[in-house]
């Protein structure tokens, strides 16, 4: 174990340029190295993915991590290999070659990270199963996604368990961002660790820099008016939950009518129209997103000042993970919601098509031509088949259970909009955490605002941000934590050399895209450039540029900044000397291998010769 735990940190080191794990990181990573079955609970920002990522890089052999939405998943993979890690992800969107160069490398056993969807698993643990290839871990991302409540329920995630044992039952970690003593009991159970001999290990939820208030408003007219009233102060970005897609669309217009910069986003809108309005906030063309709860899960946009909620959510899981887009950067945020009595209503009858009154039930299994909605069907089907009614008297209890659970979560919410007590404590205590002091919310004051940022700070942080994310998939999803882009910006490193040595970044990252990093930063490039030939690197990079646009991926995902340098500095002369760049697979080579040898002919000079 010490060996494990002091290989682990070099790898974090050289993957991730931290000289240590966190606390909670440490106590998550010891548990996992030692083979037990562990769920973890950190809050956003934890840096939840270093604790599977080092332990699939320790054990080798592939670990495979549930994720729940693909775009999430590209953005994690691309993040992934930026630093140097072996993933890929498993999902609908590929071809049939990529698929196969997937299951090449499985087969190779040189994949340390698949990444696949809960629904997925189900086939994919089948076919890994048939091909003998077994994993050294399961990780399953946002687990709280396993329980039957809210709106990111999939009952694929039911089935984990059952796809866990298939592929020979390795130890699981499943890791969320937020869970009460319940839903951590549920993720227990559903992934079958064995009661009593599974580790938990809990990070604190308190994020100081948050700001928590509720406005109670009259009628629904009253709703637009307190938003603009929130509007009317100096916050900058804004996502505000609204529950139905035409809301947000009637918010996002009564808003511009009103001066502000906004944009409505949910899943109705065209994937044009859906990327557009994300990039439009993420380069802060649009100040104020209007968007469904249901869409903004793996958003990475630190400087978010302000998340108003329309209406009542239904969980208070729900309304800590939206509420906690805000201040990602450390800065201070607010988090408000929009409450007025009743509200509880439509969570109160969406309760009502989710599980349905016994009578319902009955009458639907017996006569399935029987008058209901179509939801309501949808759940009878589906409460038949796990309640199995043709094979003797149902066993109510566990649905009765569920539906009671989900009842609480309403009636905790409502608490925390009606309540006269210190808003952060009923959250935190909510999820099991003692609170000594509050930090800020509208019952204790406390109202405290940093100062705002420095324009070059402000303009090199835009720059790092442009340069780093946004393009790898259509969350936005940045390389590096936003606390790192901070310090980035802050304290611009001059060098290379010194960028490797930034916490966060570390030496791998900054060998493949140090070049990009330095450029944004206004730093100049690693100073190869003296042996490089010019008119060769600006053909390559003319050329890295064309094909990064026509995929549609970062730049240095299709040739590493290191890989680039070589080659213009006229390291590279055939075939073999190609393959032996970083950064540059078999894949790269079979793909451009031809075009980039044929640049170095074209616009290369030997340097020696000059
Ligand atoms: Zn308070």
């Amino acid at each position: 174990m010490p060996d494990a735990m002091a290989a682990a940190r070099r790898l974090l080191q050289r993957h991730f340029g931290y000289p240590d794990f966190r606390p909670a990181q440490a106590r998550v990573i010891q548990s996992v190295l030692a083979g037990h079955d562990t769920l973890a609970i950190l809050p956003t920002g934890g840096g939840k993915s270093i604790c599977f990522q080092i332990p699939a890089l320790v054990f080798g052999g592939l670990t495979v991590v549930v994720s729940p939405l693909i775009a999430l998943m590209q953005d994690q993979v691309a993040a992934a290999r930026a630093r140097g890690m072996s993933a890929a992800g498993m999902h609908s969107a590929l071809d049939a070659t990529e698929r196969e160069a997937i299951w090449a490398s499985l087969r190779a056993g040189s994949l340390r990270l698949l990444y696949v969807s809960p629904e997925r698993l189900t086939t994919l643990s089948l076919e890994l199963a048939a091909a003998g290839i077994r994993p050294a871990l399961l990780a399953v991302d946002e687990a709280h996604c396993v329980t039957e409540w809210g709106h990111d329920f999939r009952p694929s995630y039911r089935t984990l368990g059952r796809s866990r044992y298939r592929v020979g039952r390795p130890p699981c970690v499943a890791l969320t961002g937020s869970a009460t003593p319940e839903v951590r009991s549920d993720i227990a159970t559903v992934l079958r660790f064995r009661p009593g001999r599974f580790h938990t290990h809990l990070g604190s939820f308190d994020r100081p820099n948050l700001w928590f208030g509720v406005v109670a408003v009259d009628g629904e007219g009253d709703r637009l008016r307190a938003l603009l009233d929130l509007l009317a102060g100096d916050d900058q970005m804004v996502i505000v939950y609204a529950p139905t897609r035409g809301l947000t669309e009637a918010i996002a217009r009564a808003l511009v009518r009103a001066g502000h910069r906004a944009a409505p986003y949910h899943a109705g809108l065209t994937k044009s129209r859906r990327a557009s309005a994300l990039q439009d906030f993420l380069e802060d063309r649009v100040d104020v997103m209007v968007a469904t709860c249901a869409f903004g899960l793996g958003i990475d946009k630190p400087d978010v000042r302000l998340v108003v909620h329309w209406t009542l959510p239904a969980t208070p899981e729900a309304y800590y993970q939206e509420a906690g887009r805000a201040g990602r950067d450390g800065g201070f945020a607010r988090c408000v919601l929009l409450w007025r009595r009743g509200d509880a209503g439509l969570h109160r009858r969406q309760l009502d098509v989710t599980f349905p009154p016994r009578r319902v039930l009955e009458r639907l299994w017996r006569d399935p031509k029987a008058v209901a909605a179509g939801n309501v069907r949808e759940s009878a089907e589906r409460l038949r088949h796990e309640l199995k009614p043709e094979s003797g008297p149902v066993n109510w209890k566990p649905t009765d259970d569920r539906r009671g659970k989900a009842e609480r979560r309403i009636v905790a919410m409502e608490r925390y909009a009606g309540d006269r007590s210190c808003r952060r404590k009923m959250l935190l205590e909510y999820f099991g955490e003692h609170l000594e002091r509050c930090a800020g919310c509208d019952r204790c004051r406390g109202d405290r605002r940093s100062p705002p940022l420095d324009p070059a700070v402000r303009a090199r942080l835009a720059a790092l941000r442009r340069e780093l994310g946004g393009r790898a998939g259509p969350w936005g999803g940045s390389l590096l934590e936003p606390d790192v882009l901070r310090c980035l910006a802050e304290q611009p490193p001059a060098t290379a050399g010194a960028l490797a040595a930034v916490p966060g970044v570390g030496p791998t990252l900054a060998a493949r895209v140090g070049g990009v990093i330095l450029r944004a930063l206004g730093s100049e490039p690693p100073a190869v450039a003296s042996r490089q030939s010019a008119p060769l690197r600006g053909a390559l990079e003319r050329w890295r540029d064309g094909v990064s646009a026509a995929m549609g991926v970062p730049a240095y995902q299709v040739l590493s900044d290191a890989a680039l340098d070589a080659l213009a500095a006229g390291e590279v002369r055939d075939r073999s000397s190609l393959a032996r760049l970083p950064g540059v697979g078999p894949r790269t080579l079979a793909k451009f291998g031809d075009a980039l040898l044929r640049l170095v002919t074209e616009h290369g000079s030997n340097p020696n010769d000059r």
